[in-house]
């Protein structure tokens, strides 16, 4: 993979550039207990929406959509979010080479934002404290559409509105951790770097059909 290749570079957060240590999962479980009055499911967070998230949980809990309003759910999990955070009980960190890989790119002129699964103020709570927040202006989220193949050309229009400038799917780069990711990637035409810092491996990865697969970002 070539830097210059890219204009428009989209960083998924959890499992690509940071892993909460359990932080995010516990907010949702616990955010989703106090909602719904009853003990949370297991979750699969890999790759999913929060919105999607959210359906899954109203499924389990046997709730209709319109039952709940979705942001009073939202307010309780980035509370929860922020204090788990906060308190130092769950051992977070950045994955290896993160920064560098992120200026490596601006420093050759590419827009850079966040594609995630996250909503708008849950990745803006994380990359916050992991003090990368200054590298992200814009973004598309889990909160703009459940099914993440929909976020990716939300992200080039914010770019493009933001900078004044248009951007191709073919000069764009989706970076993640999972196979979710990569069919993002593909759904909006774009290329995308795989890291096997998630749950996935190299070879799942590779076999999922992403353009390029590092084991982490420290590798160019
Ligand atoms: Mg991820």
């Amino acid at each position: 993979m070539h830097f210059t290749d890219y204009d428009l570079v989209l960083y998924d957060i959890d499992g690509t550039l940071v892993d909460t240590g359990g932080a995010g999962m516990a907010a949702l479980s616990e955010a989703a207990e106090q909602f719904f009055g009853a003990p949370s499911p297991t979750l699969d967070l890999a790759g999913s929406t929060d919105l999607g998230i959210v359906k899954n949980l109203l499924d389990h809990y046997g709730r209709s959509n319109s039952s709940i309003d979705i942001n009073d759910f939202f307010e309780l999990y980035h509370d929860r979010l922020e204090a788990n955070l906060a308190s130092g009980l769950f051992a977070g960190y950045i994955h290896p080479g993160v920064a560098e890989h992120i200026t490596t790119f601006t420093n050759h002129g590419a827009a850079v934002g966040l594609l995630t699964g996250n909503t708008s103020r849950g990745a803006a709570i994380k990359m916050k404290h992991f003090l990368l927040d200054h590298h992200f202006s814009f973004g598309a989220y889990g909160d703009d559409f459940a099914d993440r193949n929909l976020l990716g050309p939300v992200a080039m229009n914010r770019a493009s509105l933001l900078l004044g400038k248009s951007f191709s799917p073919q000069r764009t780069l989706v970076i993640g951790d999972t196979p979710k990711d990569i069919a993002c990637a593909k759904a909006m035409g774009a290329s995308c770097l795989a890291v096997a810092t998630g749950q996935f491996s190299m070879e799942s990865l590779h076999d999922h059909g992403a353009t390029y697969v590092l084991q982490n970002l420290t590798k160019k």
